[in-house]
């Protein structure tokens, strides 16, 4: 059994690759007894207004977020930004450009499928995203309802993970670029689930001195699928770097997440909290 938290920083709606619409969330978040929370869709801010609104009914604080996919160095990094504003013009049209680099992605995943012999994956996919980005939990959902693989993860591990052979490579927004968007709406860039990514430590390293150089602030510390040694690690970089501390659940949904909304346990107190910070921008 986790711990949980007032404090949940990181989740998903159905606006990205989540199961549940935004105002679904809010209420579960505030069921859970999570008081602030950040919504932070992949690629995509338009679930903002709906969560403010059910926050407000519900008596909680929202945060609005987003994470960002990120190409560095070969891989892919996820930088989440809080606290931002939704409404910021460049913020909302740079999203935008990278929500439709996602659907050439698309297609040119469906074909790799196609040609391992799993046809209307394109199609598939776009009936679970329902409008809204497309991305690979949604082609993994479909490949999950075509008794392909027996649950989301083993399609990543199988199909469509780094190197399997639906993988399709694809060139995400820069870091500075990202973190400039981030900054420029007001926000707070922060390293989302720094163990989530295979970098040796020489890079992973490199990764922080950089996006802190780039004007980035926060690191997630706690998260969903960090271990107790993870946690200690990335208290360590916060430290080291003078980061502030994130925590959040990464949860997509009910079912699909191990890890329920405000299921995160506590950071080491003499860490600086990123809402430290946030509660400022929010007066
Ligand atoms: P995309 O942004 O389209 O590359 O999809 C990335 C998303 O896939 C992540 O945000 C997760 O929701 C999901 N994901 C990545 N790796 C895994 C995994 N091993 N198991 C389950 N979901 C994963
Ligand atoms: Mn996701
Ligand atoms: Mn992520
Ligand atoms: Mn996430």
């Amino acid at each position: 059994m986790r711990a949980m938290s007032e404090f949940d920083l990181h989740c998903h709606s159905s606006i990205s690759d989540g199961t549940l619409p935004p105002a679904e969330v809010v209420r579960r978040a505030a069921a859970n007894g999570v008081r602030l929370l950040a919504l932070t869709d992949h690629d995509d801010v338009a679930g903002i207004a709906e969560a403010r609104a059910s926050a407000a009914e519900v008596g909680i604080t929202l945060v609005a977020g987003v994470e960002i996919s990120v190409s560095w160095r070969g891989h892919q990094v996820h930088i989440v930004g809080l606290g931002l504003d939704p409404e910021n013009a460049e913020l909302v049209s740079q999203l935008k450009a990278m929500r439709d680099g996602r659907f050439g992605r698309a297609q040119r995943m469906a074909e790799e499928l196609a040609r391992l012999g799993i046809p209307g994956a394109l199609e598939g996919a776009a009936r679970y995203a329902g409008g809204s980005i497309i991305g690979r939990t949604h082609f993994a959902r479909f490949l999950v309802e075509q008794g392909i693989a027996r649950d989301v993860k083993s399609v990543f591990d199988h199909y469509l993970g780094t190197g399997k052979p639906g993988y399709v490579p694809h060139e995400w927004a820069s870091l500075s670029d990202t973190v400039g968007w981030i900054r420029g709406a007001g926000g707070i860039a922060v390293i989302a689930h720094p163990f989530r990514y295979k970098l040796s430590s020489n890079e992973r390293s490199n990764l922080y001195k950089e996006f802190k150089a780039l004007g980035g602030e926060g690191i997630e510390v706690a998260y969903g699928s960090a271990n107790e040694q993870e946690r200690r690690d990335a208290a360590s970089a916060a430290r080291r770097h003078g980061f502030l501390a994130s925590c959040g659940s990464d949860f997509h949904g009910p079912g699909e997440s191990m890890i329920d909304l405000g299921n995160v346990p506590p950071m080491p107190e003499d860490l600086t909290p990123v809402w430290a910070k946030l509660a400022v921008a929010a007066n």
